[in-house]
């Protein structure tokens, strides 16, 4: 099947390379000149494991091409995706789909013969209502049928993800349409993977109800976490007894710095706002949107803490700056709002991160970058882990603890044992567990 991606970003770039690799014709648009002629020379725009070689794998098979001229694109496509960012807008928190709008009607000028139209971005309920509007006025010539079919992969895991989801959702009351997004499926489908069709709205929802119920998950353990360090319970222990229970499942329940990343925040919040938009308000998500933010800031405060009580002059090492592993991206990453707590309070502080500096430069322009972790360390009052990087799974601590000015270690992932800290000669502090004396 001949398929159009419109956006190549985190999402589109993705699953435009792997549905070639499933033997389909994509061609990736983007409107960025540098990002596409970055990727017609094998150059990848972001950092994923394993895309390079996908990427290059399904050009040199003639089915994967990039182009900015979305009409020539668009032209010759069976199935339209559009997967352009739908990023918080600005002053409100509704959902900004100016892209997803403005793709719709560059797409509805150039459809020439049947194709769906398939929403892959994450927009709230009712936008597929409006990208019909849009086509059906630009284009009432042209067979086209409107699908939702949200996105799920995760950065860092985004192939994997992709090729092995968990559920594949399409929303749409059409059955030609359905059909031709189990085509489109196909090869996932025979692996069984399950290919849900629902109403196009609560396929639009289905999207912001599992973010919501993930991020409620996570934030729900940082609570318990917090109750732990007072009454002197452990939380990794309370999250395997709570995560063996299949009712309930291990996954989400790692207490840490907050939520962030390029979903979870902004999605919480729109949630939020099309619940308000109808009078139906979500007090539990409320919840979890408030909590989250003032943790972020409350990291800032306990590295403080853990240095006395005083930042003035002191200089903190950060370990791990980007949402979390394996992405470059650091789109409302807890490190931002944890520099800023730090530098606030008169700290000097240093960063390092295996993929994501470039993008944290410009994000915390006060901050020093260093190499490697040890470089970051040396003469420093503390070291924070703050993202879980398999490189700062197996630091040498007896190594770092030498090096530094204090050793102060505050470990906001739970990755080192209390003993081995303590082996080392740290002072430390987890998430969740009771520090060293
Ligand atoms: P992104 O910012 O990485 O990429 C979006 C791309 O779209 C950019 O390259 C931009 O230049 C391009 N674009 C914007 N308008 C365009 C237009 N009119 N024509 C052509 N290209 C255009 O965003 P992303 O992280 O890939 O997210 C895309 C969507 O997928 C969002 O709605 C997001 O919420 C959702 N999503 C993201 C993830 C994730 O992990 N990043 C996971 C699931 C769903």
């Amino acid at each position: 099947m001949r398929i159009a991606m419109v956006g190549t970003g985190y999402v589109g770039l993705v699953s435009g390379a792997c549905f070639s690799d499933f033997g389909h014709h994509v061609s990736c648009v983007d409107k960025d000149e540098a990002k596409i002629a970055a990727l017609e020379r094998g150059v990848m725009p972001i950092f994923e494991p394993g895309l390079a070689q996908l990427v290059e794998r399904n050009v040199a098979g003639g089915r994967l091409s990039f182009t900015t001229d979305l009409a020539l694109a668009v032209g010759g496509a069976e199935a339209v995706f559009i997967a352009v960012g739908t990023p918080s807008r600005r002053g409100d928190g509704h959902a900004d789909l100016s892209h997803v709008f403005a793709a719709t009607e560059e797409i509805a000028r150039a459809l020439r013969g049947p194709a769906v139209v398939v929403t892959k971005s994450t927009v709230p309920v009712g936008t597929g209502d409006e990208v019909e509007r849009i086509i059906r006025e630009t284009a009432p010539d042209a067979t086209a049928w409107i699908v939702s079919n949200p996105e799920f992969l995760r950065e860092g895991a985004a192939i994997e993800d992709f090729k092995r989801p968990d559920r594949i959702v399409v929303g749409t009351d059409d059955e030609r349409a359905a059909e031709l997004m189990r085509e489109i499926y196909r090869p996932l489908y025979l692996n069984k993977a399950p290919l849900m069709i629902t109403g196009r709205r609560t396929a639009e929802l289905i999207k912001y109800a599992a973010n919501a119920f993930l991020a409620t998950k996570i934030t729900f353990i940082n609570e318990i976490a917090d109750l732990c360090e007072i009454v002197g319970a452990d939380v990794q222990d309370v999250s395997r007894g709570i995560g063996l229970d299949n009712r309930i499942g291990p996954k989400f329940l790692h207490a840490g710095p907050g939520y962030g990343g390029s979903c979870f925040p902004k999605d919480t919040v729109a949630l939020l706002k099309t619940a308000e938009d109808h009078q139906s308000p979500l007090r539990i998500v409320e919840s979890v949107v408030k909590v989250n933010d003032l943790r972020k800031r409350a990291m800032g405060r306990k590295v403080i803490q853990a240095l006395g009580g005083d930042a003035r002059g002191k200089t903190v090492a950060l370990l791990g700056l980007t949402f979390k592993p394996n992405t470059d991206d650091m789109r409302d990453a807890p490190s931002i709002a944890i520099v800023q707590a730090l530098q606030d309070a008169g700290a000097r502080v240093r960063g390092y991160d295996p993929e994501g500096v470039e993008q944290a430069r410009p994000l915390m322009p006060e901050v020093e970058f260093a190499p490697d972790p040890y470089k970051a360390a040396e003469g420093a009052d503390a070291v924070v882990l703050v993202t879980e990087w398999d490189v700062l799974r197996a630091l040498d601590l007896k190594r770092l603890a030498a090096i530094m000015a204090q050793s102060v270690f505050i470990d906001l992932r739970n990755i080192y044992p209390a003993e081995e800290m303590e082996n080392a000669g740290f002072r430390w502090h987890g998430v969740g567990r009771t520090p060293s004396a």
